[in-house]
């Protein structure tokens, strides 16, 4: 069995555990301060992985090990789980089942643990035309997790676009899981503004004739891409709506900010999570 430790906690290299996934890590799993990244094969790592090391060890049964070590995540009204912890969620809350390793979104990480928290606080079942749901764009959506909150926590539906393809089967899979009805979720591989349309990608379509501005934005990126989109997400939004942008490292905030104020945005708020912010904003 191949395993790359290194050293620190899944709390304090938070940031680093997606380069692990993406270099191919079959699981993590954290012992006595050091990071346990279980592999298949040796592989290149990106330089911000490079205190750690490579190890042959007898094998075990390491998926029995990850799935005792990964716990449930409450945001807000909504508790996400593996599919083995269904059992875990406490009454009053809402399960959200996504299965472990598969796209980014876990609910693990802190920027989606942010922006779902923030879901959970807007009253979406009140929002939109008539008071009867809002209507969510997802911008990155990964695994799905926020337009599948935002349809479990009450919106008319939520639209998630990815430029990566590979999202969105895995998306539609855990809408399915979650039991939301195809009319109200929907995934498609997509992104906004022509100028981050990738060659043979159609621009955004929308799910509903005619509507191309949403009552609530949610965009879990970065900032220098927030940066970049951020006369997209004005665009996008009714005026009054609702911009939930997370996936910013606090030092990168004051871009944030200027970009908001350049595109007229309001009301804007900002909420700081360790080494991560979310910033809210009024379209
Ligand atoms: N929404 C999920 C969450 O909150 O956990 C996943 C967020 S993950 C940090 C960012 C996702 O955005 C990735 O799936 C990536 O492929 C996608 N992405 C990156 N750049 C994008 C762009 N310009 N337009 C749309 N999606 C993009």
């Amino acid at each position: 069995m191949l395993v790359y430790h290194l050293p620190g906690t899944l709390e304090t290299r938070e940031h680093d555990l997606d380069l692990l996934w993406e270099a191919g890590a079959t699981g993590l799993e954290e012992r006595a301060g050091v990071i346990r990244a279980y592999f298949e094969a040796r592989t290149e790592l990106p330089a911000a992985l490079a205190d750690g090391e490579w190890r042959e060890e007898a094998d075990q049964d390491w998926q029995a090990e990850f799935r005792r070590t990964l716990r449930p995540v409450v945001a807000g009204r909504i508790t996400i789980v593996a599919p083995w912890q269904r059992e875990e969620v406490t009454a009053g809350q809402t399960p959200l089942v996504i299965e472990p390793g598969m796209a980014f979104g876990t609910g693990h990480h802190a920027t989606t643990r942010l922006a779902v928290e923030a879901l959970s606080e807007l009253g979406l079942e009140a929002l939109g035309p008539g008071g009867q749901g809002a209507r969510v764009l997802d911008v990155g959506t990964g695994s799905g997790v926020l337009a599948i909150a935002a349809a479990l926590l009450g919106a008319r539906f939520a639209f998630g676009v990815d430029i990566d393809p590979i999202t969105i089967p895995i998306a539609r899979e855990n809408a399915e899981i979650n039991g939301v009805p195809a009319g109200r979720v929907r995934f498609e591989e997509g992104t906004l503004g022509l100028g981050q349309v990738g060659e043979g990608q159609d621009a955004l379509t929308f799910p509903e004739e005619g509507v191309d501005a949403y009552d609530v934005l949610v965009a879990n990126l970065y900032a220098e891409l927030h940066d970049l989109l951020a006369g997209d997400y004005a665009e996008h939004l009714v005026p009054g709506g609702v911009l939930v942008l997370t996936g910013i490292l606090t030092v990168k905030l004051p871009l944030v900010r200027a970009a908001l104020a350049r595109e007229g945005f309001g009301d804007v708020q900002e909420t700081v999570d360790g080494e991560w912010a979310r910033v809210t904003a009024r379209a």
